[in-house]
């Protein structure tokens, strides 16, 4: 989070900077936790896609300070490094490699997770089918590898985008959890496409052993599953379309709370300082420009 006017006007990007969160999404699983109460009695706990670690500095406070589980064990992934935080085991990997499930194993000990989170989300290239596409990849990669370390009856919650085919995505995780709700927390924009599947009660298929192989795609992964003709409604065995699963919805956090799309002339605006971010990127896309400027080796042409 940078040090600019923004954080006068949108209220969560300012609390996160007051309360010490590394970004505002520390809400989101905040409120997704106030209403279905997920992250109570963990012991192991994967984040993935995790910097800068706001998601995983709100496990940290809740396992260890909150409800004082010293022998919990927090395992955070991203492709970008992060800062350490107190508990939390940070790997700076790609969460579609399969040697990362073999890492995160490692550190468990071989035990399986009791919660595995994903708030991923790739680099926008622009072309919207795109990014689409990709960002559905994601979700499923990180689903993949919850297959393959979750344990049963855990509980997976991913960020995910309501696009077309966001049904389909709801009928494949109804075939691997008890429930399905797809929450919208009150600080995610209201304008954002953004929500979060809540999957509760991990239900491994009979008879199906995942396994993450390179140069595998999801849907053959998935194919042992029964579930792995993904794009393809009709190898889904469900007898009518009317039968599609649709995920409850959800709105959580306190609705009487400030708007996350709204802008705010706060009391006193001229007057609040502005405050550091929490947390400096450690290897932002612009450092190496910001370096050769140093240098002075950056011309304009
Ligand atoms: N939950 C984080 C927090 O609270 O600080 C914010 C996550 S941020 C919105 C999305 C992250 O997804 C980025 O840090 C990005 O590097 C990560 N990401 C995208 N693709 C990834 C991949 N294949 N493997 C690991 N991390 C990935």
């Amino acid at each position: 989070m940078g040090k600019s006017s923004k954080d006068k006007r949108d209220i969560y990007y300012r609390r996160a900077k007051e309360q010490g969160w590394r970004a505002r999404s520390a809400f989101k699983l905040l409120q997704l936790h106030d209403e279905f109460q997920i992250l109570h009695g963990l012991k192991r706990v994967v984040d993935l896609c995790a910097a800068p670690g706001s998601w995983s500095q709100v496990l940290s406070r809740e396992l260890y300070q909150k409800q004082n589980q010293p022998d919990a064990k927090i395992v955070a992934v991203d492709l970008q490094p992060m800062t350490p935080i107190d508990g939390v085991t940070c790997i700076q990997a790609d969460i579609t490699h399969p040697k990362t499930l073999h890492k995160i194993l490692d550190i468990f000990g071989g035990e399986p997770a009791d919660f595995v989170c994903s708030d991923g989300a790739p680099d926008v290239t622009g072309l919207h089918d795109l990014d689409e596409y990709i960002q559905a990849q994601l979700i499923l990669s990180a689903l993949q590898l919850t297959t393959c370390i979750l344990k049963p009856g855990g509980t997976f919650v991913a960020k995910i985008f309501r696009g077309r085919d966001i049904d389909l995505l709801y009928s494949q995780l109804s075939y691997l959890f008890e429930k399905v709700i797809c929450a919208k927390p009150r600080s995610s924009r209201g304008t954002s496409l953004e929500a979060f599947i809540v999957c509760i009660g991990y239900t491994p298929r009979p008879g199906w052993n995942p396994k993450l192989e390179l140069n595998k795609s999801t849907e053959e992964f998935f194919e042992g599953a029964n579930i792995g003709k993904a794009t393809n409604l009709q190898f889904l065995d469900l007898p009518d379309p009317e039968e599609r699963k649709i995920a409850k919805f959800v709105a959580c956090g306190d609705l009487n709370d400030v708007d996350s799309d709204a802008t705010y002339s706060l009391d006193n605006e001229s007057r609040l300082p502005a405050l550091d971010p929490v947390q400096m990127p450690t290897a932002p896309p612009y450092k190496k420009a910001l370096e050769m400027k140093r240098r002075g080796d950056l011309v304009r042409r």
